[in-house]
């Protein structure tokens, strides 16, 4: 179809749309979501039945099964310790995954893709709130730079794809998210199921103290996981646009109001303790959010309700490990 900015494509209900990732936070999420909005025809692979790295397979995949849409939110991801870690998994992985994926949906004839990033592609002293033109105006925060760099990567390629073959590839850019599925473990997870891990196992143990990294001062912006589904589901919907676009709540608060909640949710009583000798990473990280809600999408879900549901559904997960 021709790329357009406009809201060109209708998208049947029975359309076969492959969710690579959705055994992940955001493809676990996005397959609810599609299933909930009435698509019937979703087609997914854990990592065993296919390796999106290695590209021999997924061309072999797409050769095969032939899908109409693409999300693609397969990814490595972590915190900002697994980032640190583990840089060249970071970069590698993520480019091969979607390299592959993003070519092979192309040359198979996927009429649409919606590739997935992270707020974490925008230079580290990008001014706040962050807009989507701020991508490559400055240096990047260099605790994630990897994965960053693979992300913005990911973005030019689907422009680099709609300029020259006319196809319909775009991009969301989600702010932090959590919520059921997600990673919680201890190091390399992100900090909100990372704290509500060691908030949970203090409280069980008797603990009467939690570390928690950094100074406390960092400012993040958190969006529940479900609402990202829905503005994916809403954008695979209704934009054909060459630039990327922000998803997030439009809410920020400090790591140190972040951990007080979780703490308060989770029902720990004992005392943080703050570890200094962690790093920080961005100091502050919001995005503008302006370009979805002109297009008419808003999220629904609060912090406080969506870091509830996250704490039961992980005391259930946990009782059935
Ligand atoms: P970031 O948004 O890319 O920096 O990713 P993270 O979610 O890993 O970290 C966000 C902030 O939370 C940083 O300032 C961390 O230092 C802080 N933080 C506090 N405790 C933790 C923790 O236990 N795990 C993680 N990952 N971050 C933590």
């Amino acid at each position: 179809m021709a790329a357009t900015d406009t809201a060109a494509l209708k998208v049947d209900k029975s359309a076969k749309i492959f969710v690579a990732g959705h055994r992940g936070l955001v493809g676990s999420a996005v397959v609810r979501r599609l299933r909930s909005a009435g698509y019937t025809n979703i087609i997914l692979r854990s990592h065993s039945e296919l390796d999106l790295t290695i590209q021999s397979a997924v061309k072999t995949f797409f050769s095969i099964e032939k899908p109409q849409y693409v999300i693609l939110a397969a990814a490595k991801v972590g915190g900002i310790h697994a980032n640190a870690t583990y840089p060249a998994d970071f970069i590698t992985i993520n480019l091969q995954i979607q390299t592959n994926v993003i070519d092979s949906a192309y040359r198979y004839g996927v009429k649409k893709l919606v590739f997935l990033g992270s707020s974490c592609i925008y230079p580290k002293h990008a001014l706040q709130p962050i807009s989507e033109s701020a991508l490559l105006t400055g240096p990047l925060e260099p605790t994630n730079e990897w994965y960053a760099i693979a992300k913005i990567a990911g973005i030019k390629m689907c422009q680099a794809y709609r300029i020259q073959y006319k196809w319909d590839a775009i991009s969301a850019m989600p702010t932090n998210l959590y919520g059921p599925n997600d990673n919680f473990h201890p190091e390399n997870a992100h900090v909100l199921p990372a704290l509500m891990r060691r908030f949970h196992e203090a409280k069980v143990s008797g603990a009467k103290e939690v570390v928690v990294w950094g100074s406390g001062s960092p400012l993040r912006e958190f969006l529940h996981v479900d609402d990202l589904a829905d503005a994916v589901v809403f954008l695979l919907e209704n934009y054909s646009g060459l630039g990327h676009v922000n998803v997030g709540s439009g809410k920020e608060v400090s790591i140190k109001e972040l951990a007080e909640l979780v703490k308060e949710v989770v029902g720990f009583e004992g005392a943080l303790v703050w570890d200094g000798s962690k790093p920080d990473g961005t100091p502050r990280k919001l995005m503008d959010n302006s370009t979805l809600a002109k297009l008419g999408w808003e999220p629904k879900i609060s912090l406080r309700d969506g870091v509830v549901g996250t704490y039961e559904w992980y005391v259930k997960y946990t009782k059935q490990q």
